[in-house]
């Protein structure tokens, strides 16, 4: 099969695929990146396949190029950020293997250059600048958690005695309702105050990894902001929320090889990316039933995925030959959710 449809979104959800360049002092190898459409297509060459079957083409709503800049990848995601300050809810998460660029795309590489922010960051400071140009008619207050889940439990990266405590899921689609409610919550005023909270919450997600770098690829990261307005002359509230998710690495760990703690994590990062397939699967076959329980994950995100929630995943990939088949992978997932 020459074609594969990844766009023609039904309901709110929207994909992004997002290539990574070769990385500088890498050795140029063979990209598997064979054409780049301007309207989302995609065509992936199979390395070993020779021909027509050694080709595929994929369809998204819009895809990324390895030039692609911090600020253009945002562009396209701003108007999903301003909708949280009118009473939406929205989710925008990153999947891909490990070195794929999830964290690039999320957070950017180097936070003290202002190019080099990624989609939190940039999303903060508009939420302030255009809650600011508003605040004649609405006010509104931000506040921000953040969470690791980790092997299926649930920890705070803001708390003030670190992240050891597990926290319990509530049921965030009742009104109002905080997914983790016990999940310390930070009210910021600035970019400067989100740049402070994220520094402790990257340095608590340190705590307890042997090392960094693992841990991070294999426990989702999940940045909250929560914005409340109240209407100056009715007094009248609205509430909108931002689930700006970082997750684990996709990659399909090898059974013959990972055994104990490792295969461990594997199942639970299995489990949980497949239970966020299903969701967003059934949400958009318009299913009855959304599976939504089958995760931490999915818990968490409930409030921001379906209904009237809008919903954006990045999908990265490594342009390297040798990633042939964890891009595959990748792709099938968002083909399927799509
Ligand atoms: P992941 O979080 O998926 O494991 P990273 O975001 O850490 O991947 O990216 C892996 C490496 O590639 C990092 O060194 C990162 O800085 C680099 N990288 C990722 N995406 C880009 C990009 N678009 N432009 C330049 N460098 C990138
Ligand atoms: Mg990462």
């Amino acid at each position: 099969k020459l074609y594969n449809e990844v766009q023609d979104l039904k309901g709110n959800i929207r994909v992004y695929c997002r290539i990574r360049p070769f990385l500088p002092g890498q050795s140029r190898k063979q990209t598997t990146i064979e054409y780049i459409g301007e309207n989302g297509e995609l065509v992936v060459t199979n390395p070993i396949k020779q021909g027509k079957d050694g080709h595929r083409l994929f369809k998204f709503n819009k895809v990324f190029s390895p030039a692609a800049t911090q600020e253009e990848v945002f562009i396209d995601t701003q108007p999903l950020i301003r909708s949280v300050l009118d009473g939406y809810n929205v989710c925008i998460f990153a999947y891909g293997q490990t070195g794929s660029g999830k964290t690039y795309t999320m957070s950017g590489p180097d936070v003290s250059l202002k190019e080099d922010w990624g989609v939190n960051y940039r999303a903060l400071n508009d939420l302030f600048h255009l809650s600011q140009s508003r605040k004649n008619s609405i006010i509104y207050e931000v506040g921000v958690q953040m969470v690791e889940i980790y092997n299926e439990q649930v920890r705070d990266l803001l708390s003030s005695d670190g992240p050891q405590k597990r926290l319990g899921i509530w049921n965030s689609a009742q009104p109002n309702g905080l997914a983790v409610p016990d999940a310390s919550m930070h009210p910021v005023k600035s970019t400067t105050d989100v740049l402070e909270l994220m520094n402790i919450g990257l340095m608590n997600r340190a705590v307890g990894a042997t090392a960094l770098n693992e841990r991070s690829s294999r426990s989702h990261s999940v940045l909250t902001v929560h914005v409340r307005g109240t209407d100056l002359e009715t007094d009248a509230a609205l509430r909108g929320s931002l689930h700006l998710v970082d997750l684990a690495g996709s990659e399909r760990v090898d059974r013959s090889e990972a055994t104990g703690e490792r295969l461990r994590e594997a199942q639970h990062i299995n489990k949980s990316l497949s239970a966020l397939g299903d969701v967003i699967f059934a949400l958009a076959q318009k299913s009855p039933h959304v599976p939504y329980r089958n995760s931490k994950l999915t818990q968490v995100l409930q409030s921001s995925l379906g209904g009237q929630a809008k919903t954006l995943m990045f999908v990265q990939l490594n342009p390297d030959v040798d990633s042939y088949s964890e891009t595959i992978s990748t792709l099938k997932f968002a083909e399927r959710v799509s």
